[in-house]
């Protein structure tokens, strides 16, 4: 296996903790969550994870620049405009979402322009707002124009002379999913050392760009994890997503030379809680959001592991994970969405 570089920034390893109130509550199933909503960097979730291997690499090419893109709630965003910040990059960041043509006023929908001043588009909130505090630039684009905007951004930034790093949409390449290879190393370790009590039969986690999912896949295969990692869809069905993920897999087992090529049926993702589409709210997150905050005092995301935990409610309840097993809800963080306008009237309705 390489040695692949990295800067240690995050804060790990982050804690396992059992769940006793919910678990009861659900009927006996014990649930453990690991947290990383806790890593550090800008109020923690999975990307800092995958930060630790992308900034080293974009350190070792010199680049004075990062260009990410995501949605306008993006979490991987706000921590590249987070970590730009700490280590002197500049940050441009290509955000869509619904409802910004509307947002905007009629004034600014006239100019037709990508660059649009976010003050504009009613108050920031949630993310939209930490991203400009970290003086991240942001560059508007439809979702269907979101790569050619990456790419003339990343053309426009060289004319000027400046080195950009383009990091990939969730952070989502080999580069990035290694940061979750050390993740499940970094399990591993907590279930020999007891800081992880009992054996989990399930990873449960939230699955989207796939990141997260390749590295605790593959340190799965390479450090024999005995239980099985099962990513809840949250954005794509599940072939989709399936694809996605076992092509990141084997094209990260390429890159630290650790050779085994993963099919579609090696990844285990549930898509039957996709709801009403990415990021829009229904009654089962709502449920999720509710239930972590009064029986244990824990902030879920509307967007991830709200649905991600609302698909492991589901699983306890019809029965498909027994009372004898042993689950582990890996919390990938999002917490800041909570406070994104669009949810806040409905996450306590
Ligand atoms: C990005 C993100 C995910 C999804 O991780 P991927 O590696 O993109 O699949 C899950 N949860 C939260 C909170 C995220 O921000």
């Amino acid at each position: 296996m390489r040695e692949i570089s990295r800067i240690h920034f995050a804060h790990l390893p982050t804690r396992v903790e059992f769940l006793p109130r919910l678990s009861k509550h659900l009927g006996g199933v014990k649930i453990y969550i690991k947290r990383d909503d806790q890593t550090g960097l800008a109020l923690g979730g999975n990307k800092t994870r995958k930060l630790e291997y992308l900034i080293a690499d974009a350190q070792s090419k010199n680049a004075n620049v990062l260009i990410t893109a995501g949605a306008i709630q993006s979490n991987h965003c706000r921590q590249t405009a987070a970590a730009a910040a700490k280590f002197g990059f500049e940050c441009i960041l290509v955000l869509t979402g619904e409802g910004i043509k509307t947002k905007m006023s009629a004034e600014i929908q006239t100019l037709g322009e990508k660059t649009i001043d976010p003050k504009v588009l009613s108050l920031p909130n949630g993310n939209l707002l930490l991203v400009q505090l970290f003086g991240a630039k942001i560059v508007w684009a439809e979702a269907n124009q979101r790569e050619t905007v990456l790419q003339e951004t990343f053309s426009l930034v060289e004319k000027q002379g400046k080195h950009p790093y383009l990091i990939p949409f969730g952070g989502s390449n080999p580069i990035g999913a290694m940061g979750y290879l050390t993740g499940m190393r970094e399990l591993m370790d907590q279930i020999e050392a007891s800081a992880m009590p009992e054996y989990p039969n399930w990873i449960v986690f939230p699955s989207a760009s796939g990141g997260t999912h390749a590295g605790l896949a593959l340190g799965a295969h390479l450090f024999g994890f005995q239980g099985k990692v099962l990513g809840i869809n949250v954005d794509e069905p599940e072939d989709v997503l399936k694809d996605r993920v076992a092509k990141l897999t084997t094209m990260t087992a390429e890159f630290i030379e650790a050779g085994h090529s993963f099919t579609p049926n090696e990844i285990l993702v549930n898509g039957h809680y996709l709801g009403k589409g990415y990021g829009v709210m229904g009654e089962p997150e709502k449920e999720a959001i509710q239930l972590f905050a009064r029986f244990e005092g824990i902030l879920l995301d509307p967007v991830y592991t709200g649905r991600a935990a609302a698909g492991m409610i589901d699983l306890v309840r019809y029965g498909f994970f027994t009372a004898d097993q042993v689950l582990l809800f890996w919390h990938t963080g999002g917490t800041p969405a909570l406070f994104a306008q669009r949810y806040q009237s409905d996450v306590l309705s």
